[in-house]
């Protein structure tokens, strides 16, 4: 089953999370089918991440982005389970601090981007600036609608220096979050997952898909896909996020840089 070409948001068209089922599962027969499959795309990501370092022409950029609780560090603890952290770096953004409130709001991305050769994992991104900043009004609405073309300019900067980009939006359903927030106020290894304004924002659902939907509507595009990824079941989830990162790397056709020496020389 291919990944890239059906959780691909098309350039141009408009996306419609409520035709979006969160609970698909594909066509795997059961759990312990898309874990062997998942298993199998962590060892390819881990050959392959080795072929990224050596060969030092691409940088790898994957953004996760997604309601409360809808995976985002569950998807890096077990994605990217088998990837050599020498070359990896996870980047979490929080509300900005003051310092990064005085500068634009690409300055404390642009400064953690991936270089050539290393993956690096955004746990949310630039795109706050028009989720939860457009959902509360955090700035003039004239400055988060002018956001999207940014946006646009910013990664047509980055994937013109080499730097592939993989967008990623976990879509559970409201229920399943629900189901998630109770687990971790019930379960004592779970709670200190659990913040206040979980349950605050969750009033806001329908104004976040809203904002998720003109995001990656506006913001999907050819060299900087967005992917809508079913993540009610988290094995899914998983199998999807590895499949696109895993097909888009094999498309690179990415070869080891030619050998500086002969071969030949002799050693003393
Ligand atoms: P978890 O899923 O484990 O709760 P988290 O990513 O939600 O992790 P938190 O510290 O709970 O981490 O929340 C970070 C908060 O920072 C989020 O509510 C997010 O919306 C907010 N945030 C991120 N970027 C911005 C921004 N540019 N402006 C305002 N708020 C932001
Ligand atoms: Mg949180």
């Amino acid at each position: 089953m291919k990944g890239l070409k059906q959780f691909r948001v098309k350039p141009g068209r408009a996306v419609r999370l409520a035709e979006i089922d969160p609970a698909w599962t594909g066509g795997f027969k059961d759990k312990d089918e898309a874990r062997e499959a998942l298993r199998r795309n962590i060892e390819r990501m881990s050959k392959l991440q080795y072929r990224l370092y050596a060969q030092k022409k691409y940088a790898l950029l994957i953004v996760l982005q997604g309601m409360d609780a809808s995976g985002k560090d569950g998807t890096i603890r077990q994605v990217m389970s088998g990837l050599n952290p020498q070359s990896c770096c996870v980047k979490a953004f929080k509300e900005p601090t003051p310092e990064e409130l005085d500068h634009d709001f690409l300055w404390r991305i642009h400064r953690v981007a991936p270089a050539r050769g290393e993956i690096g994992i955004f746990n949310r991104s630039h795109y706050e600036d028009v989720l939860v900043v457009r959902v509360h009004d955090l700035v003039p609405r004239a400055v988060w609608r002018r956001r999207y073309d940014q946006i646009q300019a910013f990664e047509r900067i980055l994937a013109a220096n080499d730097v592939i980009i993989l967008k990623f939006f976990l879509h559970i359903s409201r229920a399943e979050q629900r189901r998630r927030l109770e687990e971790r106020l019930t379960d004592p290894s779970k709670n200190w997952k659990v913040a206040p304004s979980d349950f605050k924002e969750r009033k806001f659902w329908g104004a976040y898909q809203r904002a998720y939907e003109e995001a990656m509507t506006r913001c999907s595009t050819r060299r900087a896909p967005w992917f809508v990824i079913p993540a009610d079941h988290k094995w899914f989830r998983n199998w999807a996020v590895s499949q696109v990162i895993v097909e888009t790397l094999e498309s690179l056709r990415m070869k080891f840089p030619k050998p500086v020496l002969t071969g030949r020389e002799k050693l003393e």
